[in-house]
């Protein structure tokens, strides 16, 4: 999976879109902080502990990760990272669902 071509991070919206040759595609904040995958937010879904997120949650920074980028929230959180793949994979699961 290759990195998009271009990102844009609208705050004012709280959205998230990606430029991928094939595909654009759009994430709500909300949406992405609810599918972080670092230990701490696994650990929960894995217990089933609601992981609570405001609904004005913001992506505030977009880290380079390689393979992916990592995301740093409003609310603190700043420890997940999302793989290209699994953006991808959450785009596709949201326009199935
Ligand atoms: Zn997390």
């Amino acid at each position: 999976m290759q990195a998009p071509e271009r990102i844009d991070n609208d705050t004012a919206q709280g959205r998230l879109r990606l430029h991928w040759a094939e595909a654009v595609v759009t994430f709500s904040h909300v949406t992405l902080r609810e599918a972080c995958r670092c230990a701490a937010c696994q650990f929960k879904r894995h217990h089933g502990t609601p992981i609570n997120v405001a609904a004005d949650v913001r992506v505030t920074t977009i880290e380079p990760a390689g393979y992916g980028v990592q995301l740093v929230f409003s609310d603190g959180h700043a420890r997940g990272i999302y793989p290209w793949a699994y953006l991808a994979e959450l785009a596709a699961t949201a326009a199935a669902g």
